[in-house]
C-alpha cells in the first residue's frame, strides 16, 4: 500500500514524497481512506502513530479539491477557517502547525496556530492574513471566539487531537462551547475526526455527541 493509491491530489502526494513518507502507517493507510470519502472518524493511535498525517493529509486535499473564495476577515475583522485542529498543548499545537505547513507547502492553503501563554495579539495578526486550517489549544479558542475575532460557522473538518489528555486536563466545557458554535445548518455537513490514545467512557460519550455514522478505528 502506498499513498500513490490513496488518492490525495498530485500537489499534496509531491509534498508527502518532499517529508520522504513511503509508506503510510497503519494508522494512515486505514484513516485516510476513510476520511478522505467523508466519513466521521473515531481512531484510537497513540503519539508517534503517525495520527498528524492521518488527518491533516484528508483535510488539506478536502480543502484544496472544494476550493472556495476565502473569507480573509480582512474587511470585517472575523476570521472564518473552514477546518478547525483542536489539541491539548501549546507544544503539540505548534508541531502540529509545522508539519501541516509542510504538507501544504505551495498548495495555498493557509494554517494558523493559536495557543495561550503567548501574544494573542500576534496570533491576531496572523489569522487577519487569512485561515483556512486554525490550530488550536480549547481555552485560547474560547477567547478568541469571545473576543469576537473568530467564527466557527464555516468549519466543515473538525478534529479533536488527544481527546482523552484535553478532558484529563479538564477542557470539556471549552471544548463543548467551541463544538456548540459550529451551527452548520444540516448534520452531516461537518466532518468530525475524534483522536484519542484510549477510550473511556467519557470518550464515548463525546464520540456519540460529536460524531455521527462514524467508523471506529484503533492500531
Ligand atoms: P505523529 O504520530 O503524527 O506525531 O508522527 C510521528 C513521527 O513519524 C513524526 O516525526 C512524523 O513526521 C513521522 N511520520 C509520520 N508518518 C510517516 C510515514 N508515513 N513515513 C515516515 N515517517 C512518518
Amino acid at each position: 500500500n502506498t499513498f500513490v493509491e490513496i488518492c490525495l491530489g498530485e500537489r499534496l502526494s509531491e509534498n508527502i514524497k518532499r517529508c520522504k513518507y513511503v509508506r503510510p502507517t497503519p494508522i494512515q493507510r486505514h484513516a485516510i481512506p476513510i476520511a478522505v470519502a467523508g466519513r466521521d472518524l473515531m481512531a484510537c493511535a497513540q503519539t508517534g502513530s503517525g495520527k498528524t498525517a492521518a488527518f491533516c493529509f484528508p483535510i488539506i486535499s478536502g480543502i484544496i479539491k472544494s476550493r472556495s473564495p476565502r473569507f480573509g476577515g480582512q474587511t470585517t475583522g472575523v476570521c472564518f477557517p473552514s477546518a478547525l485542529i483542536l489539541t491539548p498543548t501549546r507544544e503539540l499545537a505548534s508541531q502540529i502547525h509545522d508539519e501541516a505547513k509542510k504538507f501544504a507547502y505551495q498548495t495555498g492553503v493557509k494554517i494558523v496556530v493559536a495557543y495561550g501563554g503567548a501574544s494573542i495579539s500576534h496570533q491576531f495578526r496572523n489569522l487577519e492574513k487569512g485561515v483556512d486550517i486554525l490550530v488550536a489549544t480549547p481555552g485560547r479558542l474560547v477567547d478568541m471566539i469571545e473576543r469576537g475575532r473568530i467564527s466557527l460557522r464555516l468549519i466543515k473538518y473538525l478534529t479533536l487531537d488527544e481527546a482523552d489528555r484535553m478532558l484529563d486536563m479538564g477542557f470539556e466545557p471549552q471544548i463543548r462551547k467551541i463544538v456548540e458554535r459550529m451551527d452548520m445548518p444540516k448534520p452531516g455537513v461537518r466532518q468530525t475526526m475524534l483522536f484519542s490514545a484510549t477510550f473511556p467512557s467519557e470518550i464515548q460519550r463525546l464520540a456519540s455527541d460529536f460524531l455521527s455514522n462514524y467508523v471506529f478505528l484503533a492500531v
